[in-house]
Order: C-alpha cells, then structure tokens, then sequence
C-alpha cells in the first residue's frame, strides 16, 4: 500500500527510465544552452519535493502567529496567487520572525517573508511587489528549471543507467542541504519580477511598489541595518537595473485606473508587527 502522507518524490520517476536515456542522448547532442529552459521534474514531483523542503526548512524558522498579521498577509498574497498562471496550486504564505529585509519562496507554493521586510516596506504595493516576485518563482517553476540545470544531467543519467532511488534519495538531502531550491539565475529573477508586475496589476495593485521597494533597497545598501540586507542582495542581484526593467514592462500595461498604493490595513499591521504582537 502506498502511503500518500509521506512525500517520497521520486518514487515515481522509475518508468521515465527510457525517457530519460533518450533525453540524456538528446541533452548531450544539444549542448548546455538548452538545459536553462529545461525542467526534468513533473509537477507532481515539484510539489512533493517542496513539501519535503518546506518540512525541514520550518524546523529551523520561528514564525510570528498573530492571526492578525498571517490573516492580513495571507488575504494579500491569494490575492495575487489568484491571478497568477499558476493558479491552480496551493499557495501558503509565512511571515518569518527575522529581522533579514528578505522573502523566498519553495516550489509547489510555500512562501515566506521576514519580519524585517514587511517593517521595511512603506506601503502595501510595496510588500505586493515582493510577494508577486516570489509567487513569481512559483510561476516560473524556477527551482525545478535550476535543479535541472544544475544536476540534470546526473539525474538522467542515474535513472537511465537504473540506480535510482538511492542516488536520488541522497541527491535530494544535498540540494535540501546547500539551499539550491532558493537561489536563482539572473534571468529567473527578472522573470519573477515580470509575472509580479503583472499580478499585481491583474489583482488591481499598483505595480510600481515592485519599483519602489528596489529603490527603497539601493538607499538602504551601505547604509544603517544594511546587515539585515546582505541576504536579499546574496539572492537578488542588481535591484537597481531591476527596478527600470519593472518601469519599462508598466509604462507598456494599458492604463488602469484605480490602482490601489496603499492601504490603512497595512500600516495597522506593520505597527502591530513593530510592537512584537
Ligand atoms: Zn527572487
């Protein structure tokens, strides 16, 4: 009998074997270029691989659970998951109790964002803005593209030549252990951006607090607390160039009025979550 509750992720790659020598094959002749693109993981395997990341990596994390706060951000980020194309997911959000200016995201829709951000942030697009980026990465499945890329070939090789489960077992506690589902290419986080933009804006959120927040983020760099920003900028490069990419994607989106900025909620929040209740 197979037992559901226990995510064993690659249980099922087992009949792919002959696909994966093909692909193998196929990879091999096609050269490097085309694994950027390339995702070896079925969404099946994508969510039961988040599950078991978002298991462990909540052994490590304190969470803030005022029911205000989690209610306030979880209602905030299904408002964007909603419109996002990958809607049809479960979308879990977190607020981490870190001073680190920093959100993240695992596959499959678990995500998480610091105490610190949401006190830095100066409106409710702001924090939008991050959200959308990350539920972003969702979208994008950027953790199953950069897992392919970085042990794809490993992985193939391994299910053609038949030694799964146990190398795929112990490849799984190593991207687990070094983080590699959270960091991504420069290419996937301007990708995140762009599907946040256009979350927000389908959600009837001004886009431009994605904007903002990177210029809030440039301002913050080298001077006071820019400790607390060291890991954004380890795992999201360039917010400068970023920010006048958003610019540009928003100044094509046909006008919208009614755009929200801001709202009072959000600075009840931000002053409860300052207070440390
Ligand atoms: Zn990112």
């Amino acid at each position: 009998m197979t037992d559901l509750a226990r995510p064993v992720p690659f249980r099922r790659l087992r009949p792919l074997r002959s696909l994966a020598r093909s692909l193998v094959l196929t990879v091999l002749l096609s050269g490097c270029a085309a694994i950027g693109q390339m995702n070896i993981f079925s969404e099946e395997q994508e969510l039961a691989m988040g599950a078991q990341f978002a298991a462990e990596l909540e052994k490590e994390l304190t969470f803030i659970d005022d029911p205000e706060v989690v209610g306030y951000i979880d209602r905030l980020g299904q408002s964007l998951a909603r419109v996002s194309k990958r809607s049809h997911l479960t979308y879990r959000f977190h607020v981490v109790d870190t001073d680190d200016v920093n959100a993240f995201a695992v596959p499959g829709g678990y995500l998480y964002v610091n105490r610190g951000l949401i006190e830095a942030a100066d409106s409710e697009s702001e924090l939008a803005g991050v959200l959308g980026h990350e539920i972003g990465h969702v979208v994008g499945k950027h953790s199953a593209r950069q897992l392919s890329q970085q042990y794809g070939l490993s992985l193939l090789a391994s299910m053609a030549l038949g030694e799964e489960p146990g190398m795929l077992k112990q490849l799984t506690a190593r991207i687990i252990a070094t983080g590699a589902l959270t960091r991504y290419s420069r290419e996937m986080e301007s990708e995140a951006d762009s599907y946040g933009v256009q979350e927000l804006y389908d959600a009837g959120i001004d886009p431009n607090g994605l904007a903002t927040f990177f210029g809030k983020l440039e301002e913050m760099r080298g001077g006071r607390g820019s400790g607390a920003l060291e890991m954004f900028f380890s795992t999201h490069p360039d917010p400068g160039d970023r920010a006048n990419a958003v610019r540009s994607q928003i100044a094509a989106l046909p006008a919208k009025p009614g755009l929200r900025a801001d709202s009072p909620r959000f600075h009840e929040i931000q002053d409860r979550v300052k207070r440390g209740n």
